[in-house]
């Protein structure tokens, strides 16, 4: 971020300085210009931000951060009296909420970035669509993207306060929610000028109530986008009127439906990937999920907005690497297995079985699908897992290992589509999972692993790399 003097950063941020002239001087021109919210990662002359959030509140951290060789902090008032005996050689800038803060500073050093924003949202799908897309603008433009799953009120702004306003031509951030107004927020500091939305669907419909509600929610990404922006988002989804309605911009829509402005055709398996061709032209995906397609469109059609020719996206795309995780797959000698334990909602589980049945169809392989609790659905949570159970019974999926605390009913479910009771099994922790698993487990087998990310799913695809 700019080096701003500290007097217009309290400004900014609406705090107070702490600190004699002399410390405030040599902070000032020792400043780096990076932020940091962890004195390990801190780096000579950067600012420390103290979050009180988290699980470890930052406060606790300021001598760290400032042998580490911070230039100045950011603390809570709350700590002011606490700061000063800390007698450290560094000033501070006091400020009512450490979180406000970050999203100020975020939102200052995006009115400093001339680059392209592009905000992604949506139930699946943003952080794959985010990564290609990525690698989509690269084909032109230098520029970045949210690191890991940063998409939320914190992990937004630090990706921006990442970008490089010299060097950066564009940025693509994910922005999730998990309540209505936080996309609202998310682009009130990032001030997207395109928009993407990938799905709407079930997932956290514990907090918004009904599927109207996630539309509605994640379409505050369009409603924010200025006049001249663009919105990009799949058609032939149910809620595709609703999230045109509330974009006051050009829209683009994408899929295999002839109902979308650009239509994905051809779609066909390949060896190692997916091929399909759009506008003419043929793509190749790595992947051994279909519906990354979708994802991959909706990044084409991005990079065809901002001048990217057909053949230069197809060579990127070409180039673009699953991420871990979420469908990807895990190399081994004589297994497939199919990790996609980072997260799970009612579509992407949904697409995870069908993925595993083409899988098993093409490779003429025993398939198990190891299959935990979906989190934060709500009231709508046991039909949404005794749905799972129907559909993963009903598919050609040879063995179904159900885990969690709603293992009964996708177990039972399954049972009712007249799967045999010895391919069916039921565990209430991953460690038992993992015993019946072995048992079960021959040379050439297709395994997918799928669950929320509290069920710690990824001990299972631990064991399953090392097993022999
Ligand atoms: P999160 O909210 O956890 O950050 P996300 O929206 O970033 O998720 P991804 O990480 O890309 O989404 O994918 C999450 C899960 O959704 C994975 O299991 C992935 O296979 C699945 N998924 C991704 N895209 C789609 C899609 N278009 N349709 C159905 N499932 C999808
Ligand atoms: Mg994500």
């Amino acid at each position: 971020m700019k080096r701003h003097p500290l007097e217009v950063l309290a400004t900014i941020l609406c705090g107070t300085i702490l600190g004699d002239q002399r410390t405030v001087a040599a902070a000032e021109k020792k400043f780096s210009g990076r932020v940091s919210i962890d004195s390990r990662k801190l780096k000579e002359g950067d600012l420390f931000l103290a979050l009180s959030t988290g699980q470890r509140d930052g406060h606790l951290f300021l001598s760290d951060a400032a042998k580490a060789g911070a230039a100045f902090a950011i603390i809570e008032r709350h700590f002011e009296a606490e700061f000063a005996s800390l007698k450290l050689s560094m000033p501070a800038v006091v400020v009512a909420d450490s979180v406000l803060a970050l999203q100020l500073l975020a939102a200052s050093h995006r009115d400093e970035f001339d680059g392209l924003v592009v905000g992604i949202t949506g139930s699946v799908g943003k952080t794959s669509t985010r990564s290609m897309l990525y690698e989509v603008l690269q084909a032109r433009y230098s520029g970045r993207q949210s690191p890991a799953n940063f998409n939320n009120t914190l992990g937004l702004p630090l990706s921006i306060l990442e970008l490089e306003c010299t060097r950066d031509e564009f940025a693509v951030l994910e922005m999730g929610a998990g309540q209505r107004g936080d996309i609202a927020r998310l682009c009130e500091i990032a001030q997207p000028e395109m928009g993407v939305i990938t799905s709407i669907g079930l997932a956290h419909l514990a907090t918004f109530g009904t599927p109207l509600s996630v539309a509605e929610s994640k379409a505050e990404l369009f409603e924010s986008l200025p006049e001249n922006g663009v919105a990009f988002f799949p058609g032939h989804d149910p809620f595709a009127l609703v999230l045109k309605d509330k974009a006051h911009c050009r829209t683009v829509t994408v899929g295999e439906d002839t109902v979308n402005d650009w239509t994905i055709q051809q779609v066909r398996a390949v060896r190692d990937g997916y091929r399909f061709v759009m506008d003419g032209q043929d793509y190749f995906i790595r992947t051994v999920a279909r519906h990354f397609v979708q994802n991959a469109g909706l990044a084409i059609a991005v990079g065809r907005e901002v001048g990217i020719s057909n053949a230069e996206i197809a060579d990127q795309l070409a180039k673009w690497q699953p991420v871990s995780g979420r469908c990807s797959l895990i190399p081994h000698p004589s297994l497939t297995i199919l990790d996609d334990c980072y997260n799970a909602s009612p579509s992407a589980m949904a697409a995870a079985l069908r993925t595993l049945e083409e899988l098993g169809e093409r490779e003429e392989t025993r398939t198990i699908a190891v299959l935990g609790d979906m989190a934060e659905l709500g009231e709508i949570s046991e039909r949404e897992h005794r749905r799972v159970g129907q559909l993963a019974g009903g598919l050609s999926i040879d063995f179904i290992l159900a885990v969690g605390q709603h293992a009964d009913l996708i177990a039972k479910a399954a049972k009712a589509t007249n799967l045999s009771l010895h391919r069916l099994a039921v565990a209430r922790d991953v460690e038992m999972a993992w015993m019946l698993l072995e048992c079960w487990i021959e040379e050439g087998d297709v395994i997918l692993v799928k669950g929320s990310r509290s069920m710690g799913l990824e001990r299972i695809v631990e064991n399953l790399r090392s097993f022999q």
